[in-house]
């Protein structure tokens, strides 16, 4: 959309409304992915007046994400995402230093969903509770510049966030690239999800098996940051660049850390989801977190709207909800990434001859590693 729809969109809804010039009372989500349009719902069924832009003109397509979210995180989303599932998971093969761990539960842990059917029924909740969707709108700094001056600004635009480049909300510390493909083969075990993590692959790897329906299996693998750099190993391609400087580089990226802020109280900004860096650094996983992240953003925002709180509340709730489990993902990444393959097998080993398979089958927990400290040391109390 041109600026001056933009402006016109901004004059009509106006209009009715005989605002003073500096308050915003509405909210602009940039970005119509899982966590702009979780926004979206929860801030219009707060009775919230809000917009959503969003760049694609057709939501969640092409699905360059997957869908393994766990039942329990998926209930927290406060949603019925049924129809956008394409299996049920029941645990999990975990390959690292040449050895397997199988974690396999009587009751189902999670489902593979749909990312493109999740997206339709993201934006069918979210219009159904009045929010507005505007398809095909690639907000840009002048646009945001504009939004700014009626709106508060949710940026839900991911990884590569717009938003949080506009309103200098810092970086992202840590991210992995990636790469995944679906084939048709038929999954050897429809429960399970394979993970692999190799640092003779490249530092930081992860990778995954995900058996997404009954003739579909999808493989995807995450690099760390430092991989990149390998290339310029390669005696041709260092021999061409010499000693230039890199000026930029590109790739799908998962973000590993939370974003320097992820609110801005004074400007009246938010990050949720990618953009904030609402992710588990283990597995990349962000539905939940990020979902999650909106649904906080969206109470803060009524508050703020309301009672005149702070939108810091935000960041306080998110940290006070998730940091703990967020932390404890990144501290087990930071341990394997830092192994190689004889430090990898020893721990496997040592992790198995400890009953580490069955403690998993039966309280493991993809989402918060402290609930499964806290019934570790509960079943040894008892
Ligand atoms: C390969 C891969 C596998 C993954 N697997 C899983 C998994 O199994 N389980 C899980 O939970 N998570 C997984 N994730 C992570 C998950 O996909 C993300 O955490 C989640 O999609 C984040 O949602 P989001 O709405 O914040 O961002 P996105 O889904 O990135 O949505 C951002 C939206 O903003 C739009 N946008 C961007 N810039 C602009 C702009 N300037 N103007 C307007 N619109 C804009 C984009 O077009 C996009 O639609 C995976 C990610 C990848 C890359």
């Amino acid at each position: 959309m041109t600026l001056w729809c933009l402006v016109c969109l901004d004059y009509i809804i106006d209009s009715g409304l005989n605002l003073s010039d500096n308050m915003r009372t509405r909210v602009a989500v940039v970005g119509a992915g899982t966590a702009g349009l979780i926004a979206a719902k929860n801030l219009a069924a707060l009775g919230i007046d809000t917009n959503v832009y969003e760049r694609k003109k057709r939501l969640g397509y092409p699905p360059r994400a997957s869908g393994i979210v766990s039942i329990e995180g998926l209930g927290s989303l406060g949603a019925d995402y049924r129809k956008a599932v394409t299996n049920t998971l029941y645990g999990a093969n975990i390959h690292a230093g040449g050895e397997v761990m199988r974690i396999l539960s009587k009751k189902p842990v999670a489902k593979v969903l749909d990312r493109e059917i999740l997206n339709d029924l993201c934006y069918d909740e979210s219009v159904e509770e009045g929010a507005h969707v505007f398809t095909g709108r690639d907000i840009n700094s002048e646009m945001l510049d504009e939004l700014h001056r009626r709106n508060i600004i949710v940026g839900a635009d991911g990884a590569v966030s717009a938003v949080a480049r506009h309103f200098a909300m810092g970086e992202i510390g840590d991210h992995v690239l990636t790469y995944k493909a679906e084939f048709a083969a038929r999954p050897r075990d429809h429960r399970v999800v394979d993970m692999f993590f190799d640092n003779n692959v490249a530092p930081g790897f992860f990778g995954w098996i995900c058996p997404k329906a009954k003739d579909l299996t999808e493989v995807g693998i995450g690099i760390g940051q430092g991989h990149g750099n390998r290339l310029l190993k390669i005696k041709e391609i260092s021999e061409a660049i010499g000693k230039a400087r890199m000026l930029s580089s590109y790739a799908s990226v998962i973000p590993l850390r939370p974003r320097e802020r992820i609110v801005d109280e004074k400007e009246e900004v938010l990050l949720v989801g990618d953009a904030a860096g609402q992710v588990k650094p283990t597995t990349g996983g962000g539905i939940v977190f990020g979902g999650n992240g909106a649904i906080l953003a969206a109470r803060a925002v009524r508050d703020h709207l309301r009672e005149g709180a702070g939108l810091g509340e935000y960041e306080k709730a998110f940290d006070s909800g998730f940091g703990r489990d967020l932390m404890l993902h990144r501290t087990l990444r930071r341990i394997y990434s830092g192994m190689g393959k004889s430090n990898l097998s020893l721990l496997m080993k040592a992790a198995k001859a400890l009953g580490a398979e069955s403690f998993l089958s039966k309280y493991g927990d993809m989402d918060r590693p402290s609930a499964m400290v806290r019934r570790f040391f509960l079943r040894n109390l008892v």
